[in-house]
């Protein structure tokens, strides 16, 4: 097994070292964040962008998500990894923040970055690939997870949200036809 070291603060007369934690790459939607309440606002092609997502705000969180994330917490730094964009940044911190998960790095969407979910994911993982060792990701996109495992990144598919099939739908295609969250 590879270890990985760096230097931490402390006093300049001693040499101290802490391990780093293999990275937990933590989707929001859908994994942590029920989205279900806010998917009507895309239906039946009445595609209200900002009600859907003005509505994040008040997602329930998913019990299943907040345990993984406490599990993952004590052996791994976490990283949320979502495809909500850039403009929602401060709305998620808070949401993050009011359900116990402030802390980890946040990366998003960038603003005007409409390609697929799947396509966004992987080049920031293999991104972050390159500062660290990646342990696991989660996440409850087919076409991300199959798309992770394929470039050979260990996977947890989060399960635990279950949608209808027309719900499935419109959250598929914001993903990854529209490139939207
Ligand atoms: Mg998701």
């Amino acid at each position: 097994m590879v270890r990985h070291w760096h230097v931490v603060a402390c006093p300049a007369t001693l040499t101290c070292v802490d391990e780093i934690r293999p990275l937990a790459i933590v989707d929001i939607d859908g994994v942590v964040a029920d989205v279900r309440h806010r998917l009507h606002f895309l239906e039946r092609g009445r595609k209200d962008w900002p009600a859907f997502f003005a509505a994040a705000v008040d997602d329930p969180a998913h019990p299943e998500g907040l345990a993984v994330v406490e599990t993952l917490r004590a052996g791994h730094e976490i990283v949320f990894l979502t495809g909500r964009p850039e403009h929602l940044r401060a709305a998620t911190v808070g949401w993050l923040e009011a359900h116990g998960l402030d802390g980890p790095r946040l990366v998003m969407r960038h603003a005007g970055d409409r390609r697929p979910a799947a396509q966004i994911k992987l080049e920031e993982i293999d991104s972050l690939a390159r500062g660290g060792s990646i342990g696991i990701v989660v996440d409850d996109d087919d076409r991300v997870l199959a798309a992770v495992r394929a470039a050979g990144y260990p996977v947890f598919a989060a399960e635990w949200e279950r949608r209808s099939s027309e719900e499935d739908a419109v959250l598929s295609t914001a993903q990854e036809r529209d490139g939207v969250t």
